[in-house]
């Protein structure tokens, strides 16, 4: 049974504790999508009808495994949500699914370009860090950094 499916009838005027964990088919990922869910996602939230909408209110957390947009390596990256807070309007007076609701604001939370550095799991270094990228900062001798990418590159050939 779905938790984020409120029947309106059965929700006490007091609100309704939902704790408990969903596998993490419930993000609906596709096999090759960049984001993939690596973890169940664990749920603790508060559901109080307000007027014409549902309070919900909580912690939510989820690990998932990313893909770094420059070395195309996966890494992983856990979201934790500790104080969600959303209004949810009713759909109408019998059911309101806030199914949707959730997962997109935990997929929104995670980084929209992801990058090596960004896992928040282990520490990571970007393997393809400045190599391909311009960026124009002088190192220690003096070489542009794209200059300096050049000179790595060729070094790698040797
Ligand atoms: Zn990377």
């Amino acid at each position: 049974m779905n938790p984020f499916h409120i029947e309106l009838r059965t929700l006490p005027a007091e609100g309704r504790h939902v704790a408990g964990t969903l596998p993490p088919a419930f993000f609906d990922l596709a096999p090759g999508d960049s984001v993939q869910a690596a973890s169940p996602l664990a749920y603790d939230l508060r559901i109080l009808r307000e007027g014409d909408s549902l309070h919900v209110s909580g912690s939510l957390e989820a690990g998932f495994s990313l893909q770094c947009g420059r070395c195309l390596e996966r890494f992983p990256h856990r979201v934790r949500l500790e104080n969600f807070e959303e209004e949810a309007p009713l759909e109408n007076e019998s059911t309101t699914d806030l199914t949707e609701l959730v997962r997109e604001d935990i997929l929104l939370a995670l980084p929209s370009y992801p990058r090596c550095e960004d896992g928040n799991v282990e520490q990571r270094e970007c393997p393809a860090e400045g190599k391909f990228e311009r960026d124009d900062t002088p190192d220690a001798d003096g070489l542009p950094g794209a200059e300096r990418g050049i000179w790595n590159a060729l070094d790698q050939l040797k």
